[in-house]
């Protein structure tokens, strides 16, 4: 803490800033999360995002340089419900001591029942159907869930952190009100869409938690983890659904291979709606650089692609 005083009055930073406290080392684990800790902590961060743009959370394998990034942390923040199963053992091999804050604790999780998912491994004799497995992990697709992120960062921040708690809260409340808003806009935009037409078709079932709080119904031959390939008889099946419904326009994802919705769009004739951001964000120039511009374009995608 004394170091910057020390490094200006010998006149070696030229970093003039109001707190002369080290920033917070932070670690969040991807960047949809990452997004909404740099809103909550500002200037009193250094964040470090494991990862990054457009890349799959369900599958990273950690690096040598992730793991130095956790060994030097202040702060670690994850979402949670078995979202980053490789957190655990990353920080165990980066000897992390601190706590790591679970940005999704108070939100109810959507429990997958067996049927609803699109693999098969759960004809197994003895499955425990309450592992986390069957736990849906997007729970940042709803924003009122995403306000409990907001409280939850910014808890975690201030118990850091408490010089700047009083920066925290004023952030935080301010992110709050912007995504207030922006659910009440969501809500709007997907009630005015036709009724018959409010179905969200992608390959891995991510938007549960979305649908459930803006009323649209979800189809999605993958289960909720990418890791698991969606089955044969499950893609039949959503093929047969999509036919049958006249559903009028499937959705590619920006951290999922686009053959099998490619496939499916050209068996049942539905067009292809657009990317959706489901587990990441674009990079910085891209459609969805930040959680808001996330909901803003998908949103837009969905009410052009199923509106009447
Ligand atoms: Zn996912």
């Amino acid at each position: 803490m004394l170091l910057r005083p020390l490094l200006l009055a010998l006149g070696l930073s030229t970093v003039a800033t109001a707190a002369f406290a080290e920033p917070v080392k932070v670690v969040a684990s991807f960047s949809i999360l990452g997004d909404m800790v740099a809103n909550v902590g500002g200037d009193h961060i250094a964040l470090t995002t494991l990862v990054g743009p457009d890349g799959d959370a369900h599958v990273f394998q950690p690096s040598p340089r992730d793991a130095k990034a956790v060994a030097g942390a202040d702060l670690v923040i994850i979402s949670g419900l078995g979202f980053e199963g490789w957190m655990e053992r990353l920080t165990e091999a980066a000897a992390y001591k601190g706590k790591v804050v679970v940005a999704s604790t108070g939100v109810t999780p959507r429990e997958m029942a067996a049927e609803e998912e699109g693999h098969e491994e759960h004809a197994e004799e003895g499955h425990d159907h309450h592992d986390h497995g069957n736990v849906d992990p997007h729970a940042w697709q709803d924003l009122s869930n995403g306000l409990r992120y907001v409280d939850n960062i910014a808890a975690g921040l201030i118990a850091a952190d408490p010089a700047n708690e009083a920066d925290y809260r004023a952030h935080a409340a301010a992110y709050r009100a912007k995504l207030e808003a922006l659910d009440a806009k969501v809500k709007a935009a997907i009630a005015a869409l036709p009724a018959e037409r409010r179905k969200i078709i992608t390959s891995h079932d991510a938007f549960g938690y979305f649908a459930a709080a803006y009323g649209l119904e979800v189809l999605a031959p993958q289960g909720v983890s990418t890791e698991s390939e969606a089955s044969a008889k499950g893609v039949a099946l959503l093929i047969q659904q999509i036919k049958e419904t006249k559903a009028p326009a499937v959705f590619l994802e920006n951290v999922t291979d686009p053959r099998l919705i490619a496939q499916i769009a050209r068996e049942t004739g539905a067009h292809i709606g657009g990317t959706l951001y489901s587990d990441a964000l674009s990079g910085a120039s891209g459609d969805a650089s930040t959680y808001i511009a996330m909901f803003e374009h998908n949103v837009a995608m969905l009410t052009a692609a199923l509106g009447s």
